[in-house]
């Protein structure tokens, strides 16, 4: 059976939560990053940009760049959402050489991106945790402060869950 790319995300960011995550809540990313030889940087960007990804060929180390003027939970998630495109790139088209600008305008919204999302979305915000807490009745806002994010990436978590629940 082929697998959707919104399945191959959700597996991937989970493979790598069993293999690089010490457990811990909110999910720590700089551990993460280093067992994928990201090297990450918080920077001043523009305004319109919250951050980007390099990868250059024959190189070992990937760089991310992040907005330092945008808030931690959304520095966070485009973090996260850069590792998303660094696992594609490396497992799925086996690229040794790319960059993505992750920029405010939602105009080039394809099918890395969404990969992307949904990876980051799988990362900071496990399922199994999301169904623990929900059943002990905490609110959106109590789960985005819980994991490290926003309330709107995490209602949009709860919304993809919702409309393509996890199978496990
Ligand atoms: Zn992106």
């Amino acid at each position: 059976m082929q697998m959707l790319v919104f399945q191959i995300a959700r597996q991937q960011a989970k493979s790598l939560l069993e293999t690089a995550w010490d457990g811990e809540f909110p999910v720590k990313l700089g551990g993460i990053s280093q067992t994928l030889d990201a090297e990450v940087l918080h920077d001043h960007l523009p305004p319109e940009l919250s951050g980007f990804i390099v990868k250059r060929e024959g190189e070992d180390t990937v760089h991310i760049m992040l907005n330092s003027t945008e808030s931690t939970e959304r520095q966070r998630f485009t973090w996260a959402h850069e590792l998303g495109h660094l696992i594609e790139r490396a497992t799925l088209a086996g690229d040794d050489d790319y960059s993505f600008v992750e920029t405010r305008m939602p105009e080039r919204y394809d099918l890395h991106e969404f990969f992307a999302d949904e990876f980051a979305g799988t990362l900071l915000m496990p399922a199994p945790k999301i169904r623990e807490l929900q059943a002990r009745g905490i609110t959106a806002a109590g789960m985005a402060a819980f994991f490290g994010v926003s309330l709107k990436a995490m209602r949009k978590r709860l919304d993809r869950l919702k409309k393509q629940p996890d199978a496990d």
